[in-house]
């Protein structure tokens, strides 16, 4: 008896920890980056269900698209510099020989530098390869591609994994990121792993493709 009330409870628990983490992913993809930061600032609780609910969610796809970058990162020189821009729980950072400067809203782990991804502490032109890897939530999405520009050598790499389901038009978002300073090299399967490199500064004024669907997550 105690047995099944107790399999009853951790399946409401469940329930309603799914419910408040898709309530915080919807939060973060439609609100800015700095919304983001005062919401965890305000509740660092939040912050761990939110990433316990992205475990989960992560846990059901084949692959996680961490791992595919990882593995373009073991194929170029371990020399170059990298910014993980939304690093979660450092993955990235500790599979791979590199430098890595991660950045996200809360510290899962000592490596983490805390700050909204809008506004990282780095010096211009200072790394070789930017990551993005499920992590452009903001609605600010110029802002924080700006904020990679600003640091990223000239030449140097810009990495985005996002599903693909988030593109409303995927020819309207790589035309906007040319404006944004870089140049597009590859994109990849379920989900996007666009690699771009930049070119130049980039130019102010509206970029109307650069826009995303929220990834909302269904109920299960
Ligand atoms: N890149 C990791 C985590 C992806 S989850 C991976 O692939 O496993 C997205 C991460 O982006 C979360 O950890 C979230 O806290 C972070 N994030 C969202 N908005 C942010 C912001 N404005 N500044 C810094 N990090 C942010």
């Amino acid at each position: 008896r105690s047995g099944r009330s107790a399999a009853l409870r951790a399946r409401m628990e469940e329930r309603l920890l799914g419910a408040r983490f898709r309530y915080l992913n919807q939060q973060l993809y439609t609100g800015s980056s700095r919304d983001a930061a005062r919401l965890f600032r305000a509740d660092p609780a939040a912050f761990h269900l939110y990433h316990r609910g992205f475990e989960q969610q992560v846990r059901r796809w084949p692959e996680r698209p961490v791992q595919r970058i990882v593995r373009y990162l073991r194929r170029r020189p371990a020399s170059l510099v990298v910014a993980d821009f939304g690093c979660g729980d450092c993955t990235l950072a500790t599979s791979v020989k590199n430098q890595v400067h991660c950045f996200d809203l809360v510290s899962l782990t000592p490596r983490v530098t805390v700050c909204d991804m809008a506004e990282v502490p780095l010096a211009d032109e200072s790394v070789d390869v930017a990551v993005f890897c499920l992590a452009l939530m903001g609605t600010n999405l110029q802002e924080i591609l700006g904020e990679a520009n600003r640091v990223l050598k000239m030449g140097g790499t810009l990495m985005v994994a996002e599903v693909a389901s988030r593109f409303e038009d995927i020819r309207a978002f790589l035309k906007a990121m040319a404006q944004l300073g870089f140049r597009t090299v590859s994109k990849v399967s379920y989900f996007y792993l666009l690699e771009f490199f930049k070119t130049g500064p980039a130019r102010s004024g509206p970029a109307p493709g650069l826009r995303l669907r929220p990834c909302l997550y269904k109920r299960r």
